[in-house]
């Protein structure tokens, strides 16, 4: 049996641990948290990830407390005229074999972190910050920040976006302020008009700033991202409350919809953080230490897949470890199948920016008539299947 160790306990880590356990490895994570959860947000998941939720066993779980949206719509900023429509609901369960679901972050972590606890009762240490690693010759010693050690056969750093293993395995980089903040917000439905946007995803573009609107808990939640350019740059954190007046300042001009949305909102729960670049890694493992998740791919969340990602990685790094004959095998086939994937992610994340940021209604109009979004992301978006995907080809290399 393979004793694998994981640093980090978020989305990434949970779904690692699940895929291992299922294929009777075994697994300890070590969480830096005092309590396990996830911050009051939504997530969006489309089939690429919701594939290996039914892998685990938790997909009707999920769907309980989700929300299934019939389409996401693209929208002008100011008249709402509709830009581009993706389908969703049943047309993307048809095309891909897997729901599209909307999901509250703590829903989504409470559900993967009991499987974990049904599948190995005591798999995750809390209080557990990992500290850095030494490899060994058939192993890898985990350095916990209280001076104590532990031995594996592999270790995953699943520490998302500051992480201290990548920081070992890679060195220091400087991430790269884009020049954009993050907003959030939730409001309950039951403070907006009814029927509120016909319960549809939508992404409202415009001037240097979009908007993404989407519900949660079967309809009951409505989640609002707002993204604004702007020079100040504040921490690359998720729980910086700012004022109420400065969201409503930053969407003056802005569609009655997303007016209503910011009206509605709790004015002491306002968050914004700012969004950063993190270089490509060229490799994200080393003979017996691999990375996963934000750890090793950090993005913008312009397609919605950061969390994908991470998904996709733990069915595939699992899938290699099946496959190769050796740990330090089955992460340099870990590492050369994904790879190429999440960076055109990571790139295509990155693009949308500029999209939905165009100066004008002209603009906009003219760049969005060129796409079909709808069948771009069918087509190698959400048709991938990480359970399935042929791992010994590079499908992905441009
Ligand atoms: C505004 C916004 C919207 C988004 N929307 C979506 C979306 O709709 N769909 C989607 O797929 N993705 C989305 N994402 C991206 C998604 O949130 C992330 O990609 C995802 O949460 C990454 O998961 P992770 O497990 O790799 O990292 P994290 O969630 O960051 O988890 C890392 C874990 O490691 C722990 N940790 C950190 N350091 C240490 C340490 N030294 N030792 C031990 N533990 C440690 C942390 O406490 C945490 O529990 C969005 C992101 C943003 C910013």
């Amino acid at each position: 049996m393979t004793k694998i160790l994981i640093a980090g306990g978020g989305i990434g880590g949970l779904v690692a641990a699940g895929c291992l356990l299922l294929d009777g490895h075994d697994v300890d994570i070590y969480e830096q948290a005092p309590e396990l959860g996830e911050i009051g947000a939504g997530i969006q998941q489309s089939a690429n990830a919701t594939h290996v939720m039914r892998h685990l066993g938790v997909l009707d779980a999920l769907k309980e407390v989700a929300f299934v949206p019939p389409v996401t719509e693209f929208r002008l900023f100011d008249t709402g005229e509709v830009l581009q429509s993706l389908e969703l609901a049943a047309t993307h369960e048809e095309r891909h074999k897997a729901p599209y679901l909307q999901l509250h972050r703590a829903d989504y972590h409470a559900i993967l972190s009991a499987r974990i606890h049904d599948l190995k009762p005591d798999c995750i240490r809390l209080n557990a910050p990992a500290a850095g690693f030494r490899e060994t010759t058939d192993g890898v010693i985990l350095l916990l920040a209280d001076g104590s050690e532990v031995f594996g056969n592999l270790l995953i750093g699943a520490d998302g976006i500051k992480s201290v293993i990548r920081r070992q395995l890679v060195g220091k980089y400087r991430p790269k302020y884009t020049g954009d903040s993050c907003w959030r917000l939730m409001v309950p439905v039951d403070h907006l008009p009814s029927n509120f946007l016909q319960g549809k995803s939508t992404v409202w573009v415009g001037p240097a700033r979009h908007a993404v609107v989407y519900f949660l808990r079967g309809g009951s939640l409505l989640n609002f991202v707002g993204v604004v350019e702007l020079d100040e740059w504040i921490q690359e954190s998720w729980t910086q409350k700012r004022p109420w007046d400065e969201l409503w300042d930053d969407y003056q001009g802005w569609n009655q919809n997303i007016l209503t949305i910011i009206q509605k909102g709790d004015r002491d729960a306002c968050y914004r953080w700012s969004l950063n670049v993190h270089p490509h890694l060229d490799s994200w493992a080393s003979g017996r230490v691999a990375l996963l998740g934000d750890a090793a791919h950090p993005t913008l969340p312009y397609l919605a897949q950061g969390a994908a990602m991470a998904v996709e990685d733990g069915a595939v790094l699992a899938r290699a470890i099946a496959r190769a004959g050796s740990i330090p095998d089955a992460l340099r086939l870990y590492e050369t199948h994904r790879i190429p994937r999440t960076r055109k992610i990571v790139d295509g994340s990155f693009a949308n920016r500029n999209l939905f940021h165009l100066p004008d209604e002209t603009s906009l109009r003219r760049e969005f008539a060129k796409r079909n979004i709808d069948k771009e992301r069918a087509d190698w978006l959400y048709s991938y299947n990480p359970l399935t995907a042929d791992i010994e080809a590079d499908a992905f290399a441009s």
